[in-house]
């Protein structure tokens, strides 16, 4: 990746970092907020702001309230200063957004994939993420640079895909092979560590230095943020708690155990659960939704089985980390009104003392947000490479 410097970006020392950093994700905010926000001398904070509003990536709002003395004219980052490519890979699906600065969506494309091969993927990506440069006649010279998400054992630092079970691959120097197809400097990221950086700096996550995203699909997610910082795992793996038993007894998981919260409340295990339970190979998500609407006790309790072991799931990451806030969200969410009583009652009575107060936030979470967290890896990148 190149540096902030070499896209004309002046963040030329740590403190011109924070700073910007800091009116990126709390902004607009007046110089005294951001000495006090960061500790920085306000002489520090007017010395990393100046090149930054000389080469146009901060501008001042003029200030239209009356003050006695000196205005606040608060300092904002401008969005159009430079724009981003996020792509989320899936095992059918390319989705690629265009971001702005401050990680707004600009545009959204869709690309099927009809072979999850890494020669195929590299040329999909590279279709996709010319079609969206062509959608902007901005974006060919003001894209800086591109990020990809991807499931399973993924490798930031080095550009690499270790192992990615949904798409059967293993150590792919993705990084690498995209930039040389699209010519964009490239950074990969695992797709639920992407989705919890987007959190961090431009969502839920804003403001605390320590929160937790689970995502609910047909795999079961956690991205923790620790200390203001997403931790990676030593070997590359933290936050599974889509394999933390739920049921000793319960049925078998594709991680080679029994009982996992994936193996209940993960979306294909418990479509499979309600098939059987209604005797309907074929029954989609939508008809047994309206089923349990309808008062079907049965397939109402294989979701209220599903609530407990999500419930489980989020007590587990409150004990564990104690985060002061829990974002719950994914596609596996839009039975949430079936199963939320079981979800909360299970975690309060699982959450140890204090860790009960931790907020649950549910968000509903559109799949173009996948590929939008792979765009703020890239912005984060670029702005903090040596994190
Ligand atoms: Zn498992």
């Amino acid at each position: 990746m190149r540096v902030a410097s070499e896209v004309g970006l002046p963040l030329h020392s740590p403190a011109a970092a924070v700073v910007f950093t800091t009116v990126l994700t709390m902004g607009p905010m007046s110089r005294v907020d951001v000495a006090e926000r960061t500790g920085l001398s306000s002489a520090a904070v007017t010395k990393a702001v100046r090149p930054l509003l000389e080469a146009r990536y901060l501008e001042e709002t003029p200030d239209q309230r009356v003050h006695v003395g000196r205005p606040a004219s608060p300092l904002h980052v401008r969005s159009d200063a430079a724009f981003f490519v996020g792509v989320k890979v899936t095992a059918d699906e390319l989705i690629g957004v265009v971001t702005d600065l401050r990680a707004r969506t600009r545009s959204v494309r869709h690309r099927p994939l009809p072979d999850p091969a890494v020669a195929a993927v590299i040329t999909g990506i590279a279709d996709l993420v010319r079609d969206l440069l062509d959608d902007d006649p901005l974006y060919r010279s003001a894209v800086r640079s591109l990020g990809v998400a991807v499931a399973g054992d993924v490798d930031r630092e080095a550009g690499r895909v270790h192992y990615s079970p949904f798409l059967g691959w293993q150590d792919v120097a993705l990084a690498d092979l995209v930039s040389r197809a699209t010519g964009l400097p490239t950074v990969v990221e695992n797709d639920v560590r992407a989705l919890t950086v987007a959190e961090q700096w431009f969502g839920a996550g804003v403001g605390a230095s320590s929160f937790a995203l689970v995502t609910v699909g047909t795999g079961i997610g956690c991205g923790l943020v620790v200390n203001n910082a997403v931790i990676e795992g030593s070997h590359g793996v933290a936050g599974e708690i889509g394999h933390v038993l739920a049921e000793p007894d319960g049925p078998e998981c594709h991680c080679g155990n029994r009982g996992c919260v994936e193996s209940i409340a993960g979306a294909a295990a418990l479509r499979a659960e309600l098939r059987a339970i209604a005797g309907d190979p074929t029954l989609t998500d939508t008809e047994a939704m309206a089923r349990a609407h309808a008062g079907d006790e049965r397939i109402r309790a294989g979701y209220r089985r599903a609530g407990r072991a999500i419930g489980l799931a989020l007590a587990t990451v409150a004990n564990l980390v104690g985060p002061q806030r829990i974002v719950l969200s994914g596609e596996g969410l839009a039975a949430y009104d079936l199963y939320e009583d079981e979800v909360r009652e299970t975690f309060a009575a699982r959450a140890f003392g204090a860790a009960v107060d931790c907020q649950l936030i549910l968000r509903p979470l559109p799949f173009e947000e996948w590929a939008r967290g792979a765009a703020a890896v890239a912005i984060q990148t670029l702005i903090t490479p040596a994190r």
